[in-house]
């Protein structure tokens, strides 16, 4: 009765055992390498957004 989503194209399907679903929560192999690909870029994005705010912040131990 369970029906999930698939986080990348949105999809309705029936939950299955996840012993007989593979890609789980995905709907498909494709889907999943999409999302994962996203999660991936992502990272690296906030990665590189968090050296230059770091050097913005100014030194609170110099009291
Ligand atoms: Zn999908």
């Amino acid at each position: 009765m369970n029906q999930v989503r698939c986080p990348t194209c949105q999809a309705p399907m029936s939950f299955q055992a996840r012993s007989e679903w593979p890609d789980f929560p995905f709907c498909s192999l494709k889907c999943r390498r999409v999302d994962l690909n996203r999660w991936f870029k992502e990272s690296y994005r906030v990665g590189g957004d968090e050296s230059p705010s770091e050097k913005d912040l100014p030194a609170e131990d110099d009291s």
